[in-house]
């Protein structure tokens, strides 16, 4: 009895060992569980959504906490709004000099950081275009451009090959470049397949597209072969990617690449 009131009266101490048993406990049970470990991860997600650690940004130059950007961590400049692969273009821009001074340059799917950049690339002239009216500053579709012969210095094409028939788009664009010119190419891309993923009946949808492509309007997945296919078009090939430390530096993809695609003088 003396013993009973004692136990109901006795504070309750959580000493730091109990804590940490409870924490790993807790955790085990999760981890046993892919449902709650999902769940988890979610909850650790939403914590780094607003940035985990700093990085420095190619586009604006300035050094802050990246944000989230779909469930990529770390993604996005709160600053200037560049993804990665514009942090990786970049890059690849200022240290080959893809883009000399007094260059004519051709943007499809212009995307507001690199558009920023081009300003103070010393351009002679700067083109955007897209196939969808009022989005870049001409109208234009990339499998038939209303642009003479050998008439632009640079094209910059990010994310639109997976979009378009490829080998229209690639032959136009080696007909608009002069001899020597440049296309600057990025695409998603899963580099362990040896062959691009296409699939007609999957493409048919937007549900099968979103499955199989990874969205609405992909209509392939491109694999190691797209170089063939660059360099089936005409092109030479050079490629450009960030080394580990650029990747942490300014928080790129690893081993994302800039497809440098130059016709031939
Ligand atoms: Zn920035």
């Amino acid at each position: 009895m003396t013993d009973d009131i004692a136990l109901r009266r006795a504070p309750i101490e959580i000493t730091g060992a109990h804590r940490s048993s409870l924490r790993n406990r807790v955790r085990s049970y999760i981890r046993r569980s892919p449902r709650l470990r999902a769940v988890w991860d979610a909850v650790k997600y939403a914590r780094a959504a607003l940035g985990q650690r700093a990085a420095e940004c190619t586009v604006c130059g300035k050094t802050s906490r990246f944000l989230a950007y779909g469930f990529r961590a770390n993604a996005l400049c709160p600053h200037c709004s560049s993804l990665e692969r514009h942090r990786v273009l970049m890059l690849a821009i200022e240290r080959r000099g893809l883009i000399p001074p007094g260059s004519e340059v051709l943007h499809f799917a212009p995307e507001e950081p690199v558009t920023h950049c081009m300003r103070r690339l010393h351009l002679a002239s700067y083109l955007t275009a897209d196939i969808t009216p009022g989005r870049a500053a001409r109208v234009l579709n990339i499998e038939q451009m209303a642009l003479p012969d050998a008439s632009v210095d640079v094209i910059v094409c990010l994310h639109v090959l997976e979009h378009v028939n490829d080998v229209r788009a690639l032959a136009e664009m080696h007909r608009v470049l002069r001899p020597h010119g440049r296309a600057l190419l990025m695409v998603p891309i899963v580099e362990g397949w040896e062959t691009t993923y296409e699939n007609a009946e999957a493409a048919r949808t937007v549900a099968g597209r979103v499955q199989h492509f990874g969205q609405h309007d992909h209509i392939r997945l491109y694999g190691r072969d797209l170089r063939d296919r660059i360099r089936a078009a005409g092109f030479d090939l050079a490629t450009y990617t960030g080394s580990g430390a650029d990747t942490v530096r300014h928080s790129l993809l690893g081993g994302e690449t800039v497809f440098v695609a130059t016709k031939p003088g």
